[in-house]
């Protein structure tokens, strides 16, 4: 049996965080991308041309698995991440990040109060185009 690979410095992941989200927070920890942690807990098992939006859309169990035991998390709380809960199709998600929303205000907020910028699962809604919790100016 394979010693489980550890990750010292693994930030928490947030409530509404997307699932890739985490994976690059903990990867820039290590100044590499999540593709080549991945690489080194499952000890190099993992095939060729990996889609990073495959984990947000269909929680890659293994994987997760690996990065729960790495991380020191629950492996349910990974999963959780993934917009494979939302009963969704992966079709009513933007899968490449640079055309998703985010939101400026909620960025600075995270920034206001001592925490990681993170994304949100809803920014990868296809429907995202204004920020929920914003309060607009009503007529
Ligand atoms: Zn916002």
């Amino acid at each position: 049996m394979r010693p489980v690979r550890l990750l010292a410095l693994a930030p928490r992941p947030f409530e509404d965080e997307l699932l890739s989200c985490w994976h690059w927070r903990v990867s820039s920890h290590y100044s590499c991308s999540p593709r080549q942690v991945e690489n080194w807990i499952s000890g190099g098992s993992v095939g060729p041309n990996p889609h990073l939006f495959r984990h947000d859309v269909s929680a890659d169990q293994p994987a997760t698995r690996l990065w729960a035991l790495a991380c020191r998390l629950r492996q349910v709380d990974l999963e959780r991440l993934s917009l494979q809960n939302t009963g969704r199709s992966g079709a009513s998600f933007v899968s490449d990040p640079a055309h998703r929303g985010v939101c400026p205000t909620c960025l600075d907020e995270d920034a206001e109060e001592g925490r990681d910028h993170y994304c949100r699962r809803s920014w990868a809604c296809v429907e995202a185009v204004a920020c929920p919790r914003q309060d607009w100016p009503r007529d």
